[in-house]
């Protein structure tokens, strides 16, 4: 049996999948304030899941950040209540067995390749395009990841192939200038269009449809960007698939319009990346927090 918990902002999710991928069971609460009501509240979880089913499984996490490889704290999660923790060793001790911690993007890529839109690649580049703007690279069904656990971290790096107009790019909350989350998570294209403070990019495409030009031009900018921040990913990884989750993943033109534009930025004679929408949706994280343990 694998567990996964989606430690999010507003809830914690566990799911107990079998063997074969099956949910045996789904449950979830409110993710508590303070940092040992979370701890606490996933032991619960995980007691009563495993009371339930009658057995014993494997821990994987999911949060929105990372544990440093420096300090084994956990760093960058807009949950500010995590961070500075070691989540990974505090609920060891509380669960009496070795837990994994990964981002929310690495799981979404975790789920998607095992058996989601990315089933049957070997190296799967997976997207959140949502509040914020992630990635992770599974690769023959395991996480890509290095010394500085940044595997994935497409969202800070900078939006290729800038035009003048573009440059230096907005200020990101990580400090830099011109981060492609500042260009291509939802915030950043409500901004692009209705202007600083604007957080609504889910009728965009809508108002775009219905002839509201501003909204059509946010939208082509967008999508221009994100082909050429696709493309360098095809010129630096050359994926087998790009899968596409967050809340931005459901605007249907992306699967349209991005593949012929990222052409222009694929460096050789061909562009043939497929890109598809997330098969499991929001359930990713915790589908993927659940496989953690797979492929050993
Ligand atoms: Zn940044």
């Amino acid at each position: 049996m694998r567990l996964g918990i989606d430690l999010g902002g507003t809830k914690i999710e566990i799911v107990a999948l079998d063997r074969d991928g099956a949910v045996r069971l789904r449950r979830r609460t409110g993710t508590p304030d303070d940092y040992p009501a979370m701890i606490e509240a996933i032991a619960r979880l995980v007691a009563a899941a495993e009371r339930e089913l009658g057995g014993r499984g494997t821990v994987g996490v999911g949060i929105p950040g990372s544990l440093s490889p420096a300090t084994g704290l956990v760093r960058n999660a807009n949950s500010q209540a995590l961070n500075g923790h070691p989540l990974d060793v505090d609920l060891a001790a509380a669960l009496g067995r070795e837990v994994r911690v990964t981002n929310d993007a690495n799981c979404l890529a975790m789920s998607e390749a095992a058996d989601g839109a990315g089933a049957g690649h070997r190296t799967v580049f997976a997207a959140i395009l949502g509040t914020g703007c992630g990635a992770g690279i599974v690769t023959s069904g395991r996480i890509l990841d290095g010394p500085n656990r940044t595997g994935g971290e497409w969202g800070h790096t900078p939006l290729p192939w800038m035009r003048p107009e573009e440059f230096p790019g907005p200020r990101c909350w990580c400090g830099r200038h011109g981060c492609l989350e500042t260009f291509l998570c939802g915030p950043a294209l409500a901004a692009d269009c209705d202007g600083p403070g604007a957080r609504d990019a889910g009728s965009i495409p809508a108002r775009a449809a219905g002839g509201e030009a501003k909204a059509a031009a946010a939208l082509a900018r967008h999508t221009d960007r994100l082909a050429r921040a696709l493309g360098m990913i095809a010129n630096i990884l050359d994926p087998d698939i790009i899968v596409l989750g967050g809340g931005l993943s459901n605007m249907a033109h992306l699967y349209t319009d991005v593949p012929s534009l990222m052409a222009a930025h694929v460096f050789g004679d061909v562009a043939r990346t497929p890109i598809v929408p997330a098969r499991h949706g929001d359930s990713s994280g915790v589908f993927g927090a659940a496989r953690l343990w797979d492929g050993g």
